[in-house]
């Protein structure tokens, strides 16, 4: 059973138009409205899955963590680039707060984890997936929790990060409530999604893969990540670029667009989209806020 939402999840006004439909191209081949609020221009997936039925919709290789097998080229390059964004992330993370607790929100296996406590953070994380929080745990020694509803609402962190998980979060108002109460005053949130105003999501249309339908709930431009942070006290200090997002994206929808893949067309496309984005206001693939309390 779906779920058609009448009121925008952002400002609550009832006037929407369909912006565009896209398909879920990984799991379920169905074809889902992306529809655009009249007041706030938030764009969100609509009619979307009960969130009792959103499970079923992960159930995909594509969503189980890398395994780290094989050493194909692709698995290096990727390793690398994991390596290369890890440490941009945890400097950018120190940039902004002070050393303390640091909760992961959707840490997956825990890599970002492991290079935070390695720099001597004190970690906590979320993850709802089994196998990838059970590896998690593994490797950094220690129990992490399933749900974010699971950490006392009397503990604060220096720094609260989601990876790419804003934009599969069902209930947007009450996880920002949350983080409000659990973030520390001076706190930072840090919060990367996809951009829909980038040139690969011009590109590829229909195609782009971050769209992602069901799983992004919500599709957020850098103007609705203002208001949304507004919304909730908090104000955007920084907004910074996830150039390597833009070639995995590339390569995605390549392959959705053409059932096959196509390696050059995406390093071309990528370079493209961030050197475009570089003239056109940071309009990257993907983009990485800092919020504080305004
Ligand atoms: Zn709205």
């Amino acid at each position: 059973m779906h779920q058609e939402l009448q009121h925008c999840p952002l400002c609550h006004s009832g006037q929407f138009r369909l912006f565009t439909t896209s398909k879920d191209y990984s799991v379920s081949g169905e074809t889902f409205s992306i529809q655009q609020c009249q007041n706030c221009d938030l764009l969100f997936t609509n009619p979307r899955p009960a969130e009792s039925e959103l499970g079923r919709y992960y159930d995909s290789a594509t969503y189980v963590s890398h395994t780290n097998e094989g050493n194909t080229l692709i698995n290096r390059i990727y390793k690398l680039v994991r390596h290369i964004t890890l440490r941009q992330k945890t400097s950018l993370v120190e940039k902004w707060s002070t050393k303390g607790e640091l909760l992961d929100i959707g840490c997956g296996t825990g890599h970002f984890l492991a290079a935070a406590k390695a720099n001597g953070w004190k970690v906590d994380g979320v993850e709802i997936n089994d196998g990838a929080r059970k590896q998690a745990e593994a490797a950094l020694g220690q129990e992490l929790h399933k749900q974010l509803s699971e950490i006392p609402l009397t503990r604060r962190f220096q720094v609260i990060s989601m990876w790419h998980v804003l934009e599969h979060v069902y209930d947007l108002g009450q996880t920002f409530t949350l983080l409000k109460d659990l973030l520390h005053k001076q706190g930072s949130l840090v919060i990367a999604v996809p951009n829909p105003e980038s040139y690969d999501a011009r590109v590829y249309g229909h195609a782009w893969a971050a769209w992602d339908v069901p799983r992004h709930l919500y599709h957020f431009s850098q103007d609705v990540m203002h208001k949304l942070a507004r919304k909730h006290g908090f104000a955007v200090k920084e907004v910074r670029p996830m150039y390597f997002d833009a070639f995995y994206v590339s390569m995605l929808s390549e392959e959705y667009q053409k059932g096959k893949k196509a390696y050059a067309n995406a390093v071309v496309t990528g370079a493209r989209s961030n050197l475009w984005a570089r003239n056109h206001n940071n309009q990257f693939s993907s983009l990485i806020y800092i919020l504080q309390h305004a």
